[in-house]
This record gives C-alpha cells, structure tokens and sequence, in this order.
C-alpha cells in the first residue's frame, strides 16, 4: 500500500496543476469528472489522517491565485467555492446536519423542516460587482477567494450587467456588492468556436472555459466581441443587509435591474424536496440554452445562514448538487467509416471506454471528413467528448498539448466497408455516399422501400415493416427477389393474412409490367427523380439503352446536366447494379414504352379517376394526367371536366352521368393525351 502522506502529496501536486491549466490558463487538461475524482481521494485521506491537513491543501483553498497581468483586488468578503453532493445521500446528509444544527440552536421546531432557496448551477466564473451609490465601480473575479483580478473594463462590455442600478435614489444602498455568474450560452459557445477555428484561433473545451477565457482578457475590445452573460445569485458587502431571506434578497437585485434568473428558482422544504428539484431540471437540462453543471440548495433564512457559517473553503449553509459531467477526455482509437441507410459514409471515432452525460461512451460522431479536418483531431489524440442529454456523443476537439508524436490523421476510405463498392464525394457535397445502392446491404432495407414506393413500382402491401422483417429474415437480398415471394411463405409474417397475402402477390405481378420511367426511378439512382426519370425512358426507350449510355448520350436528354448524368453513368458503371437489371429481367420484369405528354395541353382540365383501369395503375393515369397540365382531384362536381371510369366504377360514376360530366375510359384518356 502507497504511504498516505506520499499519495497525499501526489494528489496535491496534480490537483494544482490541473487548478492552473483550469483557473488560471482557461484550458483544462482533466475532465471535470476526473478532477473531482483526484479531490474526493484527497478529502477521504484528510478525514482519514486529520493530521495531514495544511492551510495549503486544495481542499482548503479556493481556485488560484490571480494572474499577475491583472491588478489584484482584494474582496472585502471571501468569495468562496461550494461544497458538492453527487448522490441523493449526500443531499439527505446535508440536509440532516442542516436541520439538527438549527434545531439544536432553538431555530427549528422538532415536527420543522428546513427551507432552502434552491437555483441553478449556472458553469461559468464567479464575479463580484461592486456598486456604490449605485453605479458600478469595480468588478473582480473570484481568483483564490480573498483577491481576484480586476476586470472592471471587461465587465463593461457585458450588456446584462447595468452600469448603473434602476431606483429612487432613496432606495439605492450605499455599497452593493453583487456576486454572480459570467457565462456564455451555447449557441454562442459554437459559434465562437466555429470562428476562432477558421482563424485557426484556441478551441474552447466548453461554454465555461470559454466565458473565463473571454472576460480575463488583456484587451476588453476582444471581450466586448464575446457574446458574455450573466445572472446574479448573491452578495458580499451591502452594509447593513435588508432582508430576512435570500430569496427576498435576489428579489430586490431583480428589482435594482440586475438578471437574476427568476424563473428557475424555487423554494423547497426538506430534503424530498430538494432531490424532486434536482430531478426536474436534471430533465430540463437539456434544454436549456447554457450549460449548468448542477443546482445550488441555500438554507434561506439569512440569520440561520450566518448561524451555520463556513467551513474553509465553503460555507455550511449551501450545497452544489452536481449533475452527470457533460464532458470528458478520452483516447481516439480509431477512426471508422459506417455507411447510412441512404448510402451516407459517417467518419465515426472509436474511443476508450469514458463516463459522460451519464452513460458509458465508446463511439462518437464526427460527421463528415470536412469536420475532421476542421476539428483537426488525429487518430492517438486526446479528445474532448460531449454528451449532453440523450443527443448522440459528439468529438469536441483534440486536446493539443496532449497530442502524441504518432498521432495520424484521417484518411476517407475509397470502398464501402460493408459492400466494397467505389465511395464517391461530389465536389459541392460534405457528405461521401456509398455507389452500391441497390447492392449494399447497409442501404438494402431504405432501397427495397423506395422501389416498392407508389411513386416508383407501386406495390401496395409492401410496406416498411414487411421490408424489413424479410431483409432482416434473409428472404430478400435485393430488387429482383421481390419477384419470387409466394403467397403461402408470407402468411407467417406479422399481420399478414391469407387475403393480404394474396393481394401482395397481385400486386407483385402487376408491377411485373412497370411503365419504364418508373423502372428507373425505382433504381434510386441519386439525383434520378420522377421526372428525370420519365425523360429517360422517353428519350432512350429501353433500360439496356440507358445502362450502356455514355456521359454525352446522357446530357443529349433535356434537363439532364452533368452531375446527373455522372451519377447515372456511375450507377450503372457498378458491375453490382448491372446485375440487379439483369436479375429482375430474369424474374420477369417487362417495363413498358412511356407515353409521351407533348404539351401542357390539359392545363385547368381537372380528372377524377373511379373504379379500375385495365392497364394503367391510378397512380400512373394520375402522372400521365399532371405531366400533360391536367390536374387530378378526388370528388366529381359541376366543375369537373372529366371522369375516367375502369371496372367497378361506384357513386363518382353515377354522380358524373347525374351532372352531365363527361366520362371516359382509359382508352380515351389514352387519346386525349397523345392528341394533348
Ligand atoms: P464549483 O464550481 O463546484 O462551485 C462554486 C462556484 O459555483 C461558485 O464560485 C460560482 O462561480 C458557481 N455558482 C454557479 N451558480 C451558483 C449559485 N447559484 N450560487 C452560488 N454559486 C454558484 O467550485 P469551484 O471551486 O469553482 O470549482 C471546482 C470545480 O471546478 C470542480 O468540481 C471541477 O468541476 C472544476 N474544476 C475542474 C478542473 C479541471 O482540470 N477539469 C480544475 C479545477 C476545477
């Protein structure tokens, strides 16, 4: 076993190196979480060996010293740190030593429970503002509790903080010192960093560091430009207090003009209480638009507070109830590709095993490659990972005084990891995508139901959750084994009677005879929408055409330019995707000829469609329609032009006739739109 003065002694060197980079430099090395860890080992061998403690100690001192670029200002009260509970027994403890203190001393009744104001923990840095006759003379950070740095001209610049309190005169004190949080919220957080990465400027591990870092600046012209807020939750000298309660007290710096954040304060009896508070912000938290990273219990009644006193380095009365860290620092293994349902290639960072937000992290996002490169994080590197709330872990930045000389950057793979096909990144596109389409397993289930869609081979009955219980129970690998289900096998799938059944097999060999364009669309080829596709089959009349097409037959086609035509010939120029035609020409598959709407010749005709049509699907006659300008509504009245009445026709046919709206068959709507 380690002697514990050794340990002790170790403990303290690390902690005060970590309290430098932290206080001092605004760049720390440590997760929070980490650094607590190193103070917890500390604190547990002072209670163990009581002997040990020195003045010195971290566990008896606030932050570090101030910088000497900075004149000092020294506080005329101690402005303290807190101490933290990280479970529900910690908060009961407290609130037991609490109550049998002031019950001890005659301030409570045994059957009476504590009253806390409780607020949140707002992660920024401490100030003191001092205003006399109301006017705002001095501010100082907290440095090591008993002198900060004078940051008067810097706190001017903040637009929350008023230069002069609001009032009667009669109403303004002599001296006010008022004592809160500078931070920055997080949208302005990532914007701040955005730019100081593309000036290739210091990246802030989080909102905190980066409040700290803005306002102890040498230059106040450079924390003027810094988005800096704040909220009031104190005091240090005000002469004579005038309120029995903090609560009142925050009250009437509201009232002054100073933002005190009034709507997330409440107060609350007792300990159950306090741990109800803890969990509904903890369930807000997310949401908030600045990083907390816990709440604060204040016993309430002022003459209690001072009753309790301080210990030496936090009060007695208060307590910080820590949240989950949403940071930590970890290792970067490995940088890995993983290919999307839609084809998307995603960078994903494989991590050593860390604790953040709550859950133990291995992955994390990193986007794109343009990220990578952006974010500047190597493979080896130390990384600063987030996880706030339930949102995917993301890669902060690496931590660049840590970075290893064999640390490497990344490389994007030129083949899909999972299908081995060419990966391919358009020059104007961040995102790289997977060329395997139809072949690529990762992309299988979102194709197979793009192809069934009604917009391309209409097949009615397959639907999501059918497509992805045959793919997940290998019965369907790609397009073209749609074409073999049988109706008997499908009756053991969820929600699948004999009669569905038998009507998705209908509707199977019904789109055995696709009209072409909806073949190609089918295909999900990128870039080949509905109309895109129409044109095609219009232009080229066959599928082996378009396959063996070149880039120039390509963009012969109206509207096809060179990013279509490029995605469309390295569709095809995929042995994979050849394979898939040819195999749903094996099953059967006979597009057939388009027919071409010349004109917009329909234009303010409006069709209602009834019954069933012998060739043409609803959906088919209905974009035949709207390609020729017609216009396709679902009720017959006096303004409808014309009927299109197949087999079965119901009530809308009967309503036509009543009306005297013509009616037609499919085969005169096949000649008004090649006369159209
Ligand atoms: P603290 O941040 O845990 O608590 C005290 C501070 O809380 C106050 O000074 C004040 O600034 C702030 N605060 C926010 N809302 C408040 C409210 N409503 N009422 C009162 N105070 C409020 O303590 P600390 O001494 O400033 O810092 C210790 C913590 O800082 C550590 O627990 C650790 O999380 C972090 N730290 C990290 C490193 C590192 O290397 N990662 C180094 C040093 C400190």
């Amino acid at each position: 076993m380690t002697d514990p003065l050794e340990r002790v002694a170790g403990l303290r060197n690390e902690i005060e190196h970590h309290n430098h980079a932290y206080y001092v430099l605004d760049a720390p090395q440590v997760s929070d979480a980490q650094y607590d860890l190193l103070m917890r080992e500390l604190l547990a061998l002072e209670t163990q060996y009581p002997e040990l403690i020195t003045s010195a100690s971290p566990t008896q001192r606030v932050g570090a010293a101030p910088l000497a670029a900075f004149a000092s200002v020294t506080h005329s009260v101690p402005m303290l740190s807190l101490g933290n509970a990280f479970e529900a027994e910690d908060v009961q403890a407290f609130d037991k030593r609490v109550t049998d203190s002031l019950r001890a001393a005659g301030k409570l009744t045994s059957d009476e429970q504590t009253a806390y104001f409780c607020e949140l923990k707002l992660d920024g840095l401490a100030i003191n503002l001092r205003y006399e006759r109301g006017v705002l003379v001095q501010a100082a950070t907290r440095g090591d509790g008993q002198s900060g740095e004078d940051v008067t001209s810097n706190i001017r610049t903040i637009k929350a903080i008023p230069l002069r309190l609001t009032g009667q005169p009669q109403d303004i004190p002599e001296v006010l010192e008022v004592r809160g949080e500078v931070f920055m919220n997080l949208a302005d957080f990532d914007r701040l960093n955005d730019a100081q990465r593309s000036r290739n400027e210091k990246i802030f591990v989080n909102p905190r560091n980066a409040a700290a870092g803005s306002l102890r600046q040498l230059d106040p012209r450079i924390t003027a430009q810094r988005p800096l807020r704040f909220f009031a939750y104190g005091w240090g000298d005000v002469g004579e207090v005038p309120f029995a309660q903090h609560s009142q007290m925050l009250d009437w710096m509201a009232q002054l003009g100073l933002p005190v954040n009034v709507t997330q304060h409440v107060v609350a009896q007792g300990a159950g209480d306090l741990l109800r508070y803890y969990e509904q912000v903890g369930e807000r938290r997310a949401s908030l638009p600045y990083d907390i990273d816990g709440v604060v219990y204040k016993v309430n009644d002022l003459t209690a507070q001072r009753m309790l006193g301080f210990v030496a380095r936090a009060p007695r009365f208060a307590i910080a109830h820590k949240f989950a860290a949403q940071e930590a620092f970890t290792t970067l293994l490995d940088i890995e590709v993983q290919v999307g349902r839609t084809g998307a290639i995603t960078p994903v960072a494989r991590l050593a095993p860390v604790f953040v937000g709550g859950v133990t992290v291995t992955n994390a996002t990193l986007h794109n490659e343009d990220e990578i490169r952006r974010k500047d994080v190597r493979v080896g590197d130390t990384v600063i990972v987030r996880r706030a709330g339930d949102v995917i872990p993301e890669v902060v930045g690496p931590v660049l005084e840590k970075r290893p000389i064999f640390a490497t950057q990344f490389v994007m793979a030129t083949a899909c990891p999972v299908c081995g096909s060419s990966i391919e990144k358009l020059e104007d596109e961040a995102i790289a995508r997977c060329t395997g389409g139809l072949f690529c397993a990762a992309q299988r289930k979102q194709s197979l139901i793009h192809a069934a869609g009604r917009k391309a081979l209409d097949i009615e009955g397959l639907g999501e959750k059918l497509v992805e219980q045959l793919v997940d129970r290998g019965r369907i690998h790609s397009l073209a084994d749609i074409f073999t289900l049988q109706a008997q096998e499908l009756a053991g799938f969820d929600r699948m009677g004999q009669k569905s059944a038998d009507n998705l097999i209908a509707a199977i060999q019904q789109a055995k005879q696709p009209l072409l364009g909806r073949l190609i669309f089918s295909l999900g080829i990128r870039h080949v929408g509905e109309t895109t596709a129409r044109d095609l089959a219009l232009h080229f009349g066959s599928i082996e055409k378009i396959m063996s097409a070149s880039q120039d037959d390509l963009l012969a086609v109206a509207d096809v330019g060179p990013v279509v035509a490029g995605s469309i010939a390295r569709f095809f120029a995929e042995t994979h995707n050849q394979e898939i035609v040819i195999a749903l020409q094996a099953q059967g598959v006979t597009p057939r000829a388009e027919v071409a709407a010349r004109s917009a010749g329909l234009s303010g005709k409006t069709f209602v469609l009834t019954g069933t049509l012998p060739v043409w699907t609803r959906e088919e006659a209905s974009s035949l329609i709207a390609a020729a300008g017609g216009k396709v509504t679902g009720s017959v009245s006096r303004k409808t032009s014309f009927v299109v009445a197949g087999g079965d026709a119901g009530s809308k046919l009967e309503k036509a006739i009543e009306l005297g709206v013509t009616v037609l068959d499919e085969a005169a709507l096949r000649e008004l739109l090649a006369q159209e």
